[in-house]
């Protein structure tokens, strides 16, 4: 089926207590594994793309393999643009066929971010798809920007407020305590804060850096309003993990379709395993016949 608008799949999401798994593709067979996770659970993805990996490869080639992806599944399918400073960027992605952008201003103050966000509220009304933004600073490592744990600032419910009810979002992105990249020791998440931002807001809340975190803490922050979860580190080295091991364990073999084809298993049911975790098992077909009726 055609790639779907993030909104209303994140307002089921919420509505119905499961997160979907968004997944930073690497490449076509990636792309394809997260797909066929998908599938094979009738569950809903999101495919989404760095900016450094956009510029890796192309706007053009990425829309090519994910809508080759999801033409051939009856599964909803997200594109989404996670991370992005760049507004024409940004306005490359939603005019190429994403179908979900993000602005991250969450370095700027908040009048700032808001002004910028609001410049891709146009764009995303323009092209009529999904829009996440971000206010509070998650820490860690995120393609190439650093935030120093010193300098997070978790988000402040009444801020968030004000940030959400200007911009009729997606996915709201905001600090509670979880960080980019693996984490040393058990993260400190707010389950309070997240409670209070998704009263406060209405909006279905993304949760970034959820590499290394508990089956617990997935289940709680999802019961409080986390409808999009970010997987990330987690897909980097299984990815370049199965490779090797392969290698490794069959040192003469080298048909590279049974290489890759033992990477493209493995990333497979690592995305199977997180798509089952956050609850999104058996959500396509009443997300797609909710749709229907709304139509
Ligand atoms: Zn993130």
């Amino acid at each position: 089926m055609p790639l779907v608008n993030m909104k209303p799949l994140l307002r089921d999401a919420m509505d119905n207590g499961y997160a979907v798994a968004a997944f930073n593709l690497v490449d076509y067979g990636t792309t394809r594994a997260m797909v066929e996770a998908a599938e094979s659970l009738n569950a809903p993805v999101i495919c989404q793309t760095s900016a450094k990996t956009i510029k890796y490869w192309s706007h053009k080639e990425i829309v090519s393999w994910v809508r080759t992806a999801a033409e051939d599944s009856a599964v909803p399918v997200v594109l989404h643009l996670d991370h992005c400073k760049d507004l024409e960027m940004i306005e490359e992605c939603a005019k190429a066929g994403w179908t979900s952008i993000m602005i991250d201003a969450s370095e700027y103050p908040f009048e700032e971010n808001l002004e910028m966000s609001k410049r891709v509220r146009d764009i995303a009304d323009r092209y009529g798809v999904g829009m996440e933004a971000e206010l509070g600073q998650i820490m860690g490592v995120e393609d190439d920007m650093v935030v120093a744990e010193s300098a997070s600032v978790l988000t402040d419910p009444e801020d968030a407020r004000k940030f959400c009810d200007a911009l009729d979002l997606a996915a709201f992105a905001c600090a509670v305590g979880t960080a980019h990249g693996f984490y040393r020791g058990e993260p400190v998440v707010d389950f309070d804060r997240i409670e209070a931002i998704n009263k406060a807001t209405g909006t279905p809340m993304a949760l970034h850096g959820g590499t290394g975190l508990s089956d617990e803490t997935f289940a709680k922050a999802i019961a409080r309003g986390s409808a999009k979860v970010n997987i990330s580190t987690n897909l980097k080295h299984v990815f370049v993990e199965s490779f090797v091991d392969y290698h490794r364990k069959n040192p003469d073999d080298f048909e590279p379709l049974r290489v890759i084809d033992a990477q493209y298993k493995a990333c497979r049911d690592l995305f199977a395993g997180f798509i089952e975790k956050f609850g999104g098992k058996g959500r396509a077909e009443p997300f797609l016949a909710s749709l229907k009726e709304t139509a």
